[in-house]
C-alpha cells in the first residue's frame, strides 16, 4: 500500500523507534528525518528518498526553520509523526531538579505541539492530513496500586498530556480531512529504554520486550488512511488488536467522545 505522492515527516528520526518508522514508511512514500543528530540521519535509506533536515523540536524558531525548508524543499507532508521524545531519571517529584523534570515536557509536550502547529495550516489548506502522536502506556499506568520502580513523574505526565493534546487537535480539526492519534509502541530495547533504570532492570526478560515492528505497522495503517474514523482516540501497537477497531470502527466511532482509549 502506500502512496508515493503522500509527504511523511517523523521526528526523533535518528535512532529507535522513529528511525524504524522512517525506514518502513520510505518503503512507500519519501520521507523527511528530523532530529538533532544530523549525522546520525545521513545513512537512513528506503526505495523511497529521505530528506534529513535537523531539527530540535523544543525551539520554535528550530522548528519554523525546518518547516520552511521541508515546504521549500520538499513539498507539503501528508503525515507527521511526533515521535521524538525523552524520559526523566525517575525518582519521587520532591527529588526532582525543577529544569531537568520540566525539560521532558518541553521535548515531548511543546516539541509536539510546536511541530503539529507548523504543520497543520499546509494539512488544512490541502485538507488532507495525518498526525501520530507517539504516546505511552506509562500514560496510563495504575499508579495507586504502587509504582515498583516505574516512576518517571515527567515521561509519565507529559505523554498523558500528549494524548489529550491529540484528542483536542482532532476536535478542533474535525470535518476538515485531518485525522489525529495517539499511539504507543510497546516496550521496544532502545537508547532510552537502556538507560532508564526501571526498564535496564527488566533487559533479560524477553516477555517485556517487543520490536518496533508493531509500531511500523500501525503508524503504517495510519498513512494509509485506515484508522481515520478514530481520529482523537489512543491505540496500543501490540496490546489492542487495531485490525478489530478498524472492523469496528463505525460502531466506536459513534461512542462517547470522551473515551480516549478504545476497547
Ligand atoms: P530514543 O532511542 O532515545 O530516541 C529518541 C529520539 O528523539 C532520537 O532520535 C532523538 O534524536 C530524538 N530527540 C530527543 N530530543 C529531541 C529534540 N529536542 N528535538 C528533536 N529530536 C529529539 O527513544 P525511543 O525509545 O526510540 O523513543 C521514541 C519515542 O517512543 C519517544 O517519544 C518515546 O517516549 C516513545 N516510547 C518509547 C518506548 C520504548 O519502549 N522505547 C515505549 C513507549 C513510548 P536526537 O538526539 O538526535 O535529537
Amino acid at each position: 500500500m502506500g502512496n508515493p505522492s503522500a509527504l511523511a515527516v517523523v521526528t526523533g528520526a535518528s535512532r529507535g523507534i522513529g528511525r524504524s518508522l522512517c525506514e518502513r514508511l520510505a518503503a512507500t512514500r519519501p520521507v523527511v528525518a528530523l532530529a538533532r543528530s544530523i549525522e546520525a540521519l545521513a545513512d537512513i535509506a528506503g526505495p523511497h528518498p529521505v530528506v534529513a533536515i535537523s531539527c530540535d523540536v523544543s525551539d520554535p524558531h528550530s522548528v519554523s526553520a525546518a518547516w520552511a525548508r521541508i515546504r521549500a524543499e520538499v513539498g507539503e507532508p501528508d503525515l507527521l509523526v511526533n515521535n521524538a521524545g525523552i524520559c526523566d531519571d525517575g525518582g519521587p517529584v520532591w527529588e526532582q531538579d525543577p529544569d531537568t523534570w520540566w525539560r521532558v515536557f518541553e521535548v515531548n509536550l511543546r516539541g509536539a505541539f510546536l511541530v503539529s502547529r507548523a504543520a497543520l495550516p499546509g494539512m488544512l489548506e490541502q485538507g488532507r492530513g495525518r498526525i501520530v502522536n507517539v504516546a505511552s502506556n506509562a500514560a496510563f499506568y495504575r499508579v495507586w496500586d504502587g509504582l515498583d520502580g516505574f516512576d518517571y513523574s515527567a515521561y509519565m505526565s507529559s505523554k498523558a498530556a500528549l494524548v489529550r493534546l491529540t484528542e483536542v487537535m482532532a476536535g478542533e480539526t474535525a470535518g476538515r480531512g485531518i485525522a489525529v492519534l495517539a499511539v504507543s509502541p510497546g516496550t521496544v530495547k532502545t537508547d532510552m529504554t537502556a538507560t532508564a533504570d526501571a526498564f535496564r532492570a527488566m533487559w533479560d526478560d524477553d516477555d517485556v520486550w517487543v520490536s518496533a515492528e508493531p509500531i511500523a505497522d500501525l503508524v503504517e495503517v495510519i498513512a494509509d488512511g485506515e484508522l481515520d474514523v478514530l481520529t482523537g482516540r489512543y491505540i496500543h501497537a501490540v496490546t489492542d488488536d487495531w485490525r478489530d477497531l478498524v472492523a469496528r470502527q463505525a460502531e466506536i466511532a459513534e461512542r462517547d467522545t470522551h473515551t480516549l482509549r478504545i476497547r
